[in-house]
């Protein structure tokens, strides 16, 4: 629970309403130091005295009222490092810096008064010796509340920081990776005042975070003069930049500008001084003129911001480096606390007043704290509304190119879309087509030559039978061991001559081997083989189409069956089976293939492709099983009682 009247309690309070909320103004907390040991030497008396947690009591020795001043909080010399963080209310600052907001805890007043050890502790005792943990500051505590609140937050939460010092108004990076240079102050709408191209270091660890700090501790400048051993001679800024994943995502608006994000800014002032007290000189009245400058600076924008009608005026944040980058702290969006420092020396009196003095005036200053999350939470509407300008511009981009389209070919943009698609479609079909055509071709080509090779096959077949049909009937009509009148009948004939069309002359018979016309059996070739044929009385001077083919069985003369008086139409039967044998030309039907083959045997495979061959062969087994068998059973003379027609029907 919060107390109330307490720093925490009043920000809180005044951030209920929102990061749009009402004003909300500078948290003040004072702080005084003790009396230091040489001021007690000198015999210095304490002015100082606290009323209560928020108010402080002034007793001018020997003039004057005495004064109050009332603050956020007042911690007197009493006061550990533990409760100056506890009642400050730097964490609430930290939980609104997870929040996404600026948030900038600065310590202000006279120099030698405390401010740096307010925030960092006592200056280090040697070179790499950390500052014990019961003196360290403000910053160190809030480091290590930050990372453990970070750690239990279950969320992805990326952590950077920087370090800067404004020395003789000169910005430079303590964390820079060579000696520091002077970097320039940019500005732009949506970040403020900014630093270009200062070293942003991520870190993931408190010990990593503590080394940084210590870094740009050792690097910042101070000096030693009559009022402090060790006065910081510039103004510290060290930044935190708390980032989650979605805010992470978004590149910063300018190169060079920091993270956007939460912020948890620590300003360790150096302190206002009287050059004739402090004893400076040379280079130390140098910077102490330039820092006393940027403070009146501050104090000048301070007391602006106070006027009512600041609205109508200027703020001159850009009279120095530290205005600037202060700016959002005091009069913008930010949530700040000043921790006031003060000497209760009397001997410091009169810049004790006028710390009060400034921070009692501080406090009126108001801001209007804006979390810069809103702004993030702005990235995607951002974006969205390019993305539908971009979607607009894209769509009007191609109704302009429809249009030229449509003017170069004379169609609308729609139609050449169709068109293109049409032909597009058709060309598929074409191609899909093409190439069933072409598969279906090749398919019938090896159906058609397995056509062709059976074919042949049955033509040998049906040649060696036929071989023996004749030798056969020639044994039977002249007895065995007598040579067969034409040598084709016993060996393969031979290349055929050239022959007329069988049916060129009605009255010719054919030579089953070779084709040639019986009646034209006297042509050359044939002369060798068959001279009986060539012999006038063999043929019994009976016109050609009367006589009997060579293999005709021979009868007897005067027989009555004889085949030489057989008629014509006895023997047509027989010139018939030779015309079928002969046939080569069997026209496939070129079906498809088949997905699996007939059971057929391996030599007639495909035979119903040639079935006029296949019945031509079984005709001739069984003319040539009926041949032997009536060879066997019948005398010579009586084989021709029964006509080839009776054994193979024609046809
Ligand atoms: P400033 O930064 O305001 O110039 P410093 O923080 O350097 O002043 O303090 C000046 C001296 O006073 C230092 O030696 C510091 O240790 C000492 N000092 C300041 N505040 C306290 C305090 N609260 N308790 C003990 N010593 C202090
Ligand atoms: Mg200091």
């Amino acid at each position: 629970m919060e107390e109330r009247g307490s720093p925490d309690g009043d920000l809180a309070r005044s951030l209920e309403q929102g990061p749009e909320g009402p004003e909300t103004p500078i948290q003040v907390v004072l702080r005084v130091r003790p009396m230091s040991a040489a001021e007690l030497r000198r015999g210095q008396q304490s002015v100082l005295h606290c009323s209560g947690t928020r108010t402080l009591q002034v007793s001018p020795p020997g003039r004057g009222p005495e004064l109050a001043f009332r603050f956020g909080a007042v911690l007197d010399a009493a006061r550990t490092q533990e409760d100056v963080f506890r009642a400050c209310g730097v964490r609430r600052l930290g939980e609104l810096a997870l929040r996404g907001f600026s948030c900038t805890v600065f310590t202000f007043g006279q120099t030698g008064s405390g401010k740096t050890y307010t925030l960092t502790g006592p200056p280090p005792q040697g070179e790499g010796v950390p500052v014990p943990p019961s003196l360290a500051g403000i910053m160190q505590r809030t480091f290590a509340w930050l990372l453990d609140r970070v750690q239990h937050l279950g969320a992805p939460v990326t952590l950077r920081a920087s370090y800067l010092e404004i020395y003789n108004e000169q910005v430079r990076d303590l964390l820079s990776l060579g000696s520091p240079r002077p970097l320039p102050v940019r500005w732009n709408k949506t970040q403020g005042f900014y630093v270009e191209r200062l070293r942003v270091v991520e870190f993931r660890s408190l010990e990593a975070l503590m080394e940084l700090l210590q870094i740009g501790l050792s690097r910042r400048r101070s000096s030693a003069h009559t009022l402090n051993q060790a006065s910081s001679r510039s103004h510290a800024l060290l930044t935190l930049y708390i980032s989650h994943q979605t805010a992470q995502q978004m590149p910063p608006v300018d190169p060079g500008a920091p993270p956007v994000g939460g912020k948890l800014c620590f300003v360790d002032l150096a302190g206002s001084e009287k050059v004739a007290a402090t004893g400076s000189r040379g280079e130390l009245m140098l910077e102490a003129n330039s820092i006393n400058r940027s403070l009146l600076a501050l104090g000048h924008c301070i007391s602006l911001l106070l006027d009512p009608q600041r609205k109508q005026s200027h703020i001159p944040f850009r009279d120095s480096k530290l205005t600037k980058l202060l700016a959002d702290s005091l009069g913008g969006r930010g949530v700040t606390l000043m921790v006031a420092c003060v000497s209760p020396s009397a001997q410091c009196l009169p810049e004790t007043l006028s710390t009060l003095r400034y921070a009692s005036r501080a406090q009126r200053v108001t801001t209007r704290p804006q979390a810069p999350k809103s702004a993030v939470a702005k990235q995607p509407q951002h974006l969205e509304t390019e993305m539908l300008q971009l979607q607009e511009e894209n769509r009007r981009l191609q109704f302009q190119l429809d249009q030229m389209d449509s003017k170069a070919s004379g169609l609308s943009g729609a139609r050449v879309a169709w068109a293109q698609r049409n032909l597009y479609g058709m060309l598929q079909e074409f191609m899909l087509e093409n190439e069933r055509l072409r598969k279906e071709k090749s398919q019938l080509q090896n159906s058609q030559d397995l056509a062709r090779n059976e074919q042949r096959i049955l033509a040998q077949q049906v040649h060696a039978l036929e071989r023996r049909l004749l030798s056969a009937s020639y044994r039977h009509q002249q007895g065995p061991g007598l040579t067969p009148p034409c040598p084709c009948l016993m060996a393969p004939a031979p290349p055929c001559h050239a022959l007329p069309p069988v049916y060129s002359c009605p009255c010719c018979y054919i030579c089953p081997l070779c084709r040639v016309p019986l009646a034209h059996w006297a042509c050359l070739p044939r002369e060798r083989h068959l001279p009986q044929v060539l012999d006038p009385e063999a043929s019994g001077g009976r016109p050609p189409s009367a006589r009997p083919p060579p293999w005709a069985p021979p009868c007897s003369p005067g027989s009555a069956k004889c085949p030489r008086e057989r008629s014509h139409s006895d023997w047509t039967q027989t010139r018939v089976l030779a015309e079928m044998l002969m046939e080569e030309e069997v026209v496939p039907s070129a079906p498809p293939m088949p997905v699996r083959p007939p059971k057929t045997s391996p030599g007639l495979r495909g035979g119903a492709g040639v079935p006029n061959l296949a019945q031509r062969l079984e005709a001739l087994r069984d003319q040539i099983g009926s041949s032997l068998r009536r060879g066997r059973s019948q005398p010579p003379c009586s084989e021709g009682a029964r006509s080839p027609g009776q054994v193979l029907s024609p046809r």
